[in-house]
């Protein structure tokens, strides 16, 4: 009898120590998303908006990002900066994540394609604002460790391959929205062709003396292709054998 009383009550504390630290971690990813409003609002003049939509911010609310980095950089998931994910490689900083899924002018119907998979957030981050994601990554151990943790978190509507994504996933194309998150030496020509006309592609692209600037593609109803540079930004390269 008093060892059944001792395990309840041990069963018990584990759970209110579960939820104790679930609502500690909402409470960060608000304050997390406060601070995303304020650098978005502050480089206004670059991203030519003032806010995040509400889709986005809905987004960057729900999705556990503690649960997409190393356990020992826990305690730094909802801070506004980027991560280590092993294998050199990182998950992108929050406000990042948000512009990029932002300027795409997502709808909830829209099927997109992520070029770096890596931890999966993002993928996870545009699966609570679109019917489809299809998400490629280059190194397999990364890709298949997101595609677990995607399985275990519960998103159906996320596609996951291992494989180079300068060549796009043409089996799924075309894509409404098109996303890499690795920064390429040019737009590469397989992924304007299985952007949609009328869709929107989001990509860092190298420019003299390597630095890198987000270039937000669009392409017309007729297929004509506009590009606007939007900010400098720093990611890890886009490899491959192109
Ligand atoms: N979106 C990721 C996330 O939310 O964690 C962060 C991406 S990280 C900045 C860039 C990723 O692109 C890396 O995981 C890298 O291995 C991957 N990558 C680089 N070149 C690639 C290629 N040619 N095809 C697919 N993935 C590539």
């Amino acid at each position: 009898m008093r060892q059944k009383t001792v395990l309840l009550l041990l069963l018990l504390s584990i759970l209110l120590f579960g939820e104790s630290m679930e609502s500690s971690y909402e409470k960060a990813r608000k304050e997390m998303v406060d601070v995303i409003q304020r650098e978005v609002k502050s480089t206004r003049g670059y991203l030519g908006r003032e806010r995040l939509g509400k889709n986005v911010i809905d987004a960057m609310e729900k999705v556990p990002r503690h649960a997409f980095v190393l356990p020992m950089n826990r305690k730094y998931a909802y801070e506004n900066r980027p991560l280590p994910i092993g294998y050199g490689q990182t998950i992108s900083q929050p406000y990042i994540v948000a512009i990029m899924t932002d300027l795409l002018d997502l709808d909830p119907s829209d099927r997109v394609l992520e070029i770096g998979t890596g931890s999966g957030y993002q993928a996870a981050v545009l699966a609570e604002v679109v019917k489809e994601v299809y998400t490629i990554e280059v190194i397999g151990e990364l890709g298949v460790a997101a595609s677990n943790r995607l399985e275990k978190l519960g998103y159906k509507n996320i596609k996951t391959r291992i494989g180079d994504g300068y060549y796009g996933w043409k089996e799924h194309a075309p894509y409404d929205a098109i996303i890499v998150t690795a920064a390429a030496g040019n737009i590469p020509p397989p992924l304007l062709q299985q952007l949609k006309p009328g869709g929107r592609m989001i990509i860092p692209v190298k420019s003299l003396f390597q630095v890198q600037h987000l270039i937000l593609v669009s392409k017309d109803d007729k297929g004509a292709i506009t590009t606007r540079q939007i900010l400098p930004v720093r990611f890890v390269p886009l490899t491959g054998k192109h």
